[in-house]
């Protein structure tokens, strides 16, 4: 847990959230301002600032994350969706603890802006 990380916080249960999916090493949650009809975060309850600080012993954490926000979106109502990791600033990220945004239920398209 670090200090003044939100998801820090929703993961300990400090701030609420609309949890879908968690396990000891990892949480889904509805995202507070949806861009699609289903949009949802998964994080690691581990403390990584980004993908680019992604460390060799996270490799599995990581892979997982992909398969439990596919069991999820299934879950949800969606074969079809998008998976997107902010990294840094200029591509968008606002907090600073690694999530993948689970987007689907519309037509989404390509490129993103
Ligand atoms: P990013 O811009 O990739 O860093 O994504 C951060 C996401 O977290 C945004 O889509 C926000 O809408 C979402 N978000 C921020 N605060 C909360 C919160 N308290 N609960 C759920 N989602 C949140």
């Amino acid at each position: 847990m670090t200090a003044d990380c939100l998801f820090c916080k929703i993961s300990a249960g400090e701030i609420p959230a609309e949890k879908l999916y968690e396990d000891d090493e990892m949480l889904a949650f509805r995202d507070i301002a949806p861009q699609a009809p289903v949009h949802f975060l998964v994080i690691p309850k581990k403390h990584i600032q980004d993908p680019a600080n992604v460390g060799e012993e996270d490799e599995a954490l990581i892979g997982r994350m992909m398969r439990i926000g596919s069991l999820v979106a299934k879950e949800n109502g969606i074969t079809d969706f998008r998976l997107i990791y902010n990294n840094g600033l200029e591509a968008g990220q606002t907090v600073f603890h690694i999530h993948m945004h689970v987007l689907g239920g519309r037509s989404l398209t390509w490129p993103p802006g």
